[in-house]
């Protein structure tokens, strides 16, 4: 069992520890705003994770076992993680950059991010012989429960907010989860999901609030660390909505440093769309958290009330941090540029990470000369409206597709003769 290398549990709230027990989500003091961190052996880590074992094991994530919640027999045969860094010369040349690379999280099993965390989730409730699995999501989380639900045949209770777009809800309704779509606002759907939880008894996946999903998300720093420990940019970007992928990727990052992996660790760029910003907006003024009504296109990053702000925040600050906000209008221009100048099609909470990078540059926070690494949460075909939207207003109002009938001269009315 690969939960011996876990010391303890600890409130980030009231720094309290506890021993790594089955039934514990939460701080017992705290309540539901207690979140609590998974703390390890990292001495006992550092003897057993050397680059040499790395070296024999599969390109997966669960190849960093040791610093998992969960023995490897319970996870799910779907390949998570070990998704490729590009570097994207053309596209940083636009953003203002020389260097410029792109981690593709598009490229898990359900064509997200959250799939590092769902695999660790339903190998948590595995070990502990949950029957049924449930979750509140903008959207990625719970396809990507839903399809590592189905890959071990747990059943999967999923609460959608209005604003999923269709192509994740199909996914959803593919998989076979039992899907609730709340006739209201993300943050009704969470209390809603957490309510019926504790009524029914099911494993809570709720990443913001179960301390074994972050775990899960801290696997892409943890690849970051291995695989650029030696040549770290200057900044890792990633947008944020609970706050939990920010949180995740700096303790991965802060993990493999400490192991000697990474030789120095970057600073983070944490991106917000402007009308659902509230973590940008603690962290900019230095004021506690407030909630706001989310307005933004980027589904997956429309929160107006963060459930892990304490974790981002503190990640922030100790990465010396730094925070872009960008307009539903920028995202659409970086999702366009992003796929057409560097051939990866995101989602376009993913696309805000990119449309940060330009502002941040913009607005002096990134140098010209610095080196920034973008994660890219989500594929491009989980929001294909908002796709076709980007494609049409970047091409200046005119159709991005030609219709034309089935003859030649048609194709040269409208592309003129061969040069
Ligand atoms: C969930 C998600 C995010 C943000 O992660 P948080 O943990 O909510 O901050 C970013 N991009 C995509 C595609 C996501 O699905």
């Amino acid at each position: 069992m690969t939960t011996e290398h876990i010391t303890s549990l600890i409130c980030t709230l009231c720094a309290s520890r506890f021993p790594l027990h089955d039934s514990l989500l939460t701080c017992p003091t705290c309540g539901d705003s207690g979140i609590l961190d998974v703390e390890y052996d990292m001495d006992r880590i550092g003897r057993e994770m050397t680059a040499e074992a790395l070296s024999r094991r599969n390109r997966d994530h669960w190849r960093y076992i040791e610093l998992l919640p969960v023995s490897a027999e319970y996870a799910p045969p779907l390949t998570v993680g070990g998704t490729p860094i590009y570097p994207a010369p053309t596209l940083a040349r636009t953003v203002g950059l020389e260097t410029l690379l792109l981690k593709d999280d598009g490229q898990n099993p359900t064509a997200s991010f959250k799939d590092r965390a769902s695999s660790v989730g339903v190998a948590v409730a595995r070990a502990q012989n949950q029957p049924t699995i449930a979750c509140s999501s903008t959207g990625n989380a719970a396809s990507s429960l839903a399809g590592m639900a189905a890959s071990v045949g747990m059943r999967s209770v999923i609460f959608v907010p209005q604003r999923a777009p269709e192509p994740k809800l199909a996914q959803l309704a593919i998989f076979g989860a039992t899907v609730l779509r709340v006739q209201s606002t993300y943050e009704d759907c969470f209390q809603l999901s957490m309510d019926a939880c504790r009524h029914y008894g099911w494993y809570n996946r709720n990443c913001a609030i179960n301390p074994h999903l972050v775990e899960g998300k801290k696997t892409a720093g943890l690849e970051i660390g291995e695989s650029l420990g030696r040549s770290m940019p200057d900044w890792v970007a990633v947008s944020v909505g609970d706050g939990c992928t920010i949180a995740g990727i700096w303790k991965g990052l802060r993990e493999m440093y400490q192991l000697g992996f990474a030789d120095r660790l970057p600073r983070i760029l944490g991106v917000q769309a402007e009308q659902a910003a509230p973590i940008a907006h603690a962290f900019r003024t230095d004021t506690p958290l407030e909630p706001c009504e989310a307005n933004t296109l980027a589904d997956s990053i429309a929160v107006g009330v963060p459930r892990n702000g304490h974790k981002a925040l503190k990640a922030l600050r100790e990465a010396h941090g730094a925070v872009a906000t960008v307009t539903d209008e920028e995202i659409l221009l970086a999702l366009k540029r992003t796929a057409s100048l560097a051939g990866v099609f995101v989602e376009p909470a993913a696309a805000a990470t990119v449309a940060g990078i330009e502002r941040a540059r913009n607005e002096g926070t990134i140098a010209r000369g610095e080196s920034v690494l973008a994660v890219l949460t989500g594929n491009g075909l989980k929001d294909t409206r908002s796709a076709l939207e980007s494609a049409r207003m970047t091409a200046a109002g005119s159709s991005p597709i030609l219709d034309v009938s089935p003859d030649l001269d048609a194709v040269q009315t409208l592309l003129g003769d061969p040069s």
